[in-house]
């Protein structure tokens, strides 16, 4: 049991880097990189020097785990950012913070992307007015995400609102912690993304 338990944190030791997949845990001294930063696995204390192809890998799949996305559709948003203008890497980290599992994490109202997931999932948001269950939804700018009226008395929303009050919104949202809600000021600009990512690494990855 304790294996499935700590598979989220797995991934975060393959990668060497926290990945917050666990919510408040991962800002705690019970995270598992604070206490054990080396891959998983018995030869796990000797991290082998990655090629070019193999940096690349790993920061695709780093960044794919950040946003709990699979590769289909993770592949999709890649096309989608080639076809606008732009810096594509930019544009393909901008998609991924539009999700609106993502801006339901950003602000606050989920202790983790995963848990943020399973709130839209449920049906605990509207977009607008109206009622969305589809955690891949993109927001747009100007876009009003609400808890649902029916939703506001949620228990773990209200424990989440408590944890999550020292941790910063960022600035391309607006957060009205009062209704339950917040507006897409903008979309995010490279410079409002606090992830280590390397995007250049993942473009160089699917031009080869
Ligand atoms: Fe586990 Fe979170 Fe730490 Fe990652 S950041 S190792 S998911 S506790």
């Amino acid at each position: 049991m304790s294996r499935y338990k700590d598979e989220q944190c797995r991934i975060c030791r393959r990668e060497g880097q926290k990945l917050f997949l666990k919510g408040t845990r991962c800002y705690s001294d019970k995270c598992s990189i604070s206490r054990r930063n080396y891959a998983p696995g018995q030869h796990g204390q000797k991290r082998a020097k990655l090629s070019e192809y193999g940096t690349q890998l790993r920061e695709k799949q780093k960044t794919k785990s950040y946003y709990g996305v699979g590769e289909r559709q993770f592949r999709k948003y890649f096309e989608m950012a080639s076809n606008k203008k732009g810096v594509t890497g930019e544009l393909l980290l901008q998609i991924l913070e539009s999700r609106l599992d993502n801006v339901v994490y950003r602000l606050g109202f989920g202790t983790s992307r995963a848990q943020a997931r399973q709130f839209v999932n449920h049906g605990q948001f509207e977009v607008n007015g109206k009622k969305v269950d589809v955690p891949s939804y993109l927001v747009k700018s100007g876009d009003i995400i609400t808890v649902r009226e029916n939703k506001k008395e949620n228990a773990t929303l209200k424990v989440n609102a408590e944890e999550t009050a020292s941790r910063p919104v960022p600035a391309w949202l607006e957060k009205d912690s009062e209704k339950l809600s917040g507006k897409v000021v903008r979309l995010a600009a490279r410079e409002d993304i606090d992830l280590p990512i390397e995007e250049h690494l993942i473009v160089e990855l699917y031009s080869k």
